[in-house]
């Protein structure tokens, strides 16, 4: 079963299993939120235990984002009535058993960086 933490270590998490192979989000809340692109991968919501004190921030009306109030660690993404929620690959125990699978919203892709690892990139 995949687990995970923040940094500081006052959320932990488990899940069942992944419903989809991990992705990298390129768009600008993720980049302003992660640094840059943002690995992760889609749980279902009920198969998702989570341990501590999780803040979210509601980015836009679609989706909200859980972090660590106190190490500020980026774990979880929820968009709204989707019933599953993205979980950082960086913050999983490895191994994680997963591998990146493709780039998204490529579009909003920052400048300072090239994607040329040869995964398929999508635009949305
Ligand atoms: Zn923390
Ligand atoms: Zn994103």
């Amino acid at each position: 079963m995949p687990t995970g933490h923040c940094l500081c270590g006052n959320i932990r998490y488990a899940f069942d299993a992944p419903l989809r192979e991990p992705v990298i989000c390129h768009c600008k809340q993720c980049r302003r939120q992660a640094g840059n692109g943002w690995a992760s991968v889609s749980v279902a919501e009920d198969a998702l235990t989570i341990d501590g004190p999780v803040r979210w921030y509601r980015a836009s009306d679609a989706a909200r984002r859980g972090f660590c109030g106190d190490c500020g660690s980026f774990l979880f993404w929820a968009g709204d009535g989707e019933g599953e929620i993205a979980v950082s690959m960086g913050s999983m125990d490895e191994p994680t058993g997963m591998m990146i699978s493709q780039h998204i919203f490529v579009a909003d892709k920052g400048d300072c960086y090239h994607l040329n690892d040869g995964l398929p990139q999508r635009d949305q």
